[in-house]
């Protein structure tokens, strides 16, 4: 006679993938079990908080794999603490689930632990609840308050920067949705900087002190750097020439990579301004942190984004990045 598997109670599901043992130290006092967790910031630091959401059928799709999404998860929300400057502390996992599978729940917990484990962030909570599929993480991470990399902290001269590649994850989605056709060893390239975005935690660290102000790059560069812009009332020139597009995408016809290294989003690259004084500091910190850095532009006084291209000519582009309440893409 078989067994029919008993649905684990919300206790046993806690217990089971989201209570490790882990040591308490200076900095976590209490962890999961209790009705909070007590922390404390490391003596003169400010604490940095940021929330960030994935929505099944939004953020990601029905059926994704549950560990790549267990990373991903963690790996946006560590993305805010990089462009922050911020180094990740602890973290708690809201997470709406519709039924307690436990081999998706595994799954979902071995991709979020192995990021947490090698970034140094702890789970100190949560809340589970039945639902639709959503998972909703928060970040804790300490900076000291002189050194957090604000939006509204760049300057007029700065040069601009931004790590890594542009412009794969977005092609890896359109490929996706069927909006564009990809080779399927292609599609697995760009793939995964879709689903396993790499935060730039090292690099945000390293460029305390260095860089102005940074933003990660979620819905599109374009967009993004506008956040920069906006707060710090400035304009920017960017050379398109010199855009760090993604190996995929470098594949691609020139006004595709244009199109996409400016406004392709879900890269999770950190986009940074710092005075031209320190780029060697920049080059020495992206060295250490085993992590590329490009410079692509300059930051002008006044407003807006003149994007050139390699001989020199004004390109007309539109930003078109992502927002969730706008019609379009
Ligand atoms: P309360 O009723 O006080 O909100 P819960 O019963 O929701 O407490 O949670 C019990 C404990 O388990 C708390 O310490 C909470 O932070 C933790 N917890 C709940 N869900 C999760 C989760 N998904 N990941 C980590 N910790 C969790
Ligand atoms: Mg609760």
């Amino acid at each position: 006679m078989g067994t029919i598997p008993r649905m684990l109670s919300e206790f046993e599901l806690i217990a089971r993938y989201f209570d490790r043992p882990q040591a308490c130290d200076g900095v976590l006092r209490l962890g999961v079990g209790d009705d909070c967790a007590l922390l404390s910031p490391p003596v003169g630091q400010t604490l940095a908080v940021s929330t960030d959401m994935l929505v099944e059928g939004r953020h990601f799709f029905a059926g994704a794999d549950p560990e790549k999404l267990g990373h991903k998860a963690l790996a946006v929300n560590l993305s805010d603490l990089a462009a922050m400057g911020a180094r990740p502390m602890a973290f708690t996992l809201a997470l709406a689930l519709p039924s307690a599978d436990e081999d998706w729940l595994a799954g979902f917990a071995r991709g979020m632990f192995a990021l947490a484990d090698a970034e140094g962030i702890r789970l100190i909570g949560g809340d589970t609840t039945r639902g639709p599929l959503n998972v909703c993480i928060t970040v804790m991470g300490s900076v000291p308050e002189a050194q957090a990399l604000q939006r509204d902290a760049a300057r007029a001269g700065d040069d601009l920067w931004v790590s890594g590649t542009l412009g794969d994850a977005r092609l890896a989605l359109e490929a996706l949705q069927g909006k564009i056709a990809l080779p399927s060893a292609l599609l697995a390239l760009a793939e995964e900087r879709l689903h396993r975005p790499t935060p730039r935690c090292g690099l945000g660290l390293a460029l305390r002190g260095i860089a102005n102000a940074a933003i990660d790059v979620s819905d599109g560069l374009l967009g993004d750097l506008g956040h920069i812009l906006f707060r710090s009332q400035l304009g920017a020139v960017i050379d398109a020439a010199s855009l760090p597009t993604g190996p995929v995408l470098a594949q691609q016809a020139p006004q595709t990579q244009a199109d996409y290294a400016l406004n392709g989003g879900d890269d999770y690259e950190l986009c940074f301004t710092a005075p031209p004084a320190n780029r060697d500091a920049v080059l020495s910190a992206a060295a250490s942190t085993s992590t590329t850095v490009t410079r692509i532009g300059t930051l002008i006084p006044g407003s807006g984004i003149q994007v050139l291209d390699a001989a020199g000519k004004h390109m007309s582009l539109t930003s078109r990045s992502f927002d969730h309440f706008s019609e379009g893409i």
